[in-house]
């Protein structure tokens, strides 16, 4: 995994709005303070979406400037420069312990979602997954911040890789990924967010 084998996504409008419930569950995997998760990133079912976004009015919002002309449209023009980020498709082992720890002997448990990495991210879990394909991961939050480091080389899930590949059947188009990604925005929908703090406002 590395900065070739993310797919860039510029251009594609998805309508995200009103799908709160079925996006719902496709969860975000990540641990809260203190917490440590045992995780494998299922980067050989989906690939990984990257993208720049704003965080603007307490939301994410997709960047709109084209690859070719970073910073060329009027997201970055009026509320500054993006931010990158990548989504990948991942488990969370749902019976590991508290130490991220899971038996040899224990069949695995586990439930598909994403998990979101910002570039310095990005870099730790592909220098993982270039040594190691599919390893497990311990993915850990303390005061500074979030950390990823290698647990197994070989995954746990491969003894129940029929289950993992049926539970991720559905997220397999990769649409659910993008939806991740924030809301994407037309430029007039952006213009409307920024004036008036709403992207469907018309004027009366
Ligand atoms: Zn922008």
């Amino acid at each position: 995994m590395s900065d070739g084998h993310v797919d860039m996504i510029f251009d594609e409008i998805l309508d995200t709005r009103g799908n709160a419930a079925t996006l719902s569950s496709f969860h975000q995997i990540a641990p809260k303070l203190g917490q440590i998760l045992r995780v494998s990133l299922l980067t050989h079912l989906v690939q990984p979406k990257a993208s720049a976004y704003h965080w603007y009015r307490q939301q994410f919002v997709r960047c709109n400037s084209p690859k070719d002309a970073p910073g060329s449209s009027m997201c970055c023009q009026k509320v500054g420069k993006p931010s990158w980020t990548c989504v990948v498709m991942a488990l969370q082992y749902v019976n590991a312990d508290q130490d991220g720890k899971l038996s040899g002997s224990v069949v695995p448990k586990f439930r598909v979602g994403y998990i979101s990495l910002a570039r310095t991210a990005y870099k730790q879990v592909s220098e993982l997954m270039s040594e190691a394909p599919g390893c497990d991961i311990l993915y850990s939050k303390d005061t500074d911040g979030y950390h990823f480091v290698g647990a197994s080389r070989s995954p746990s899930w491969q003894s129940v890789s029929l289950q993992v590949e049926e539970a991720a059947t559905r997220f397999r188009d990769g649409q659910k990924l993008v939806s991740k990604l924030g809301k994407k925005l037309t430029d007039m929908e952006w213009k409307n967010l920024i004036a008036h703090g709403s992207p469907q406002w018309e004027e009366e």
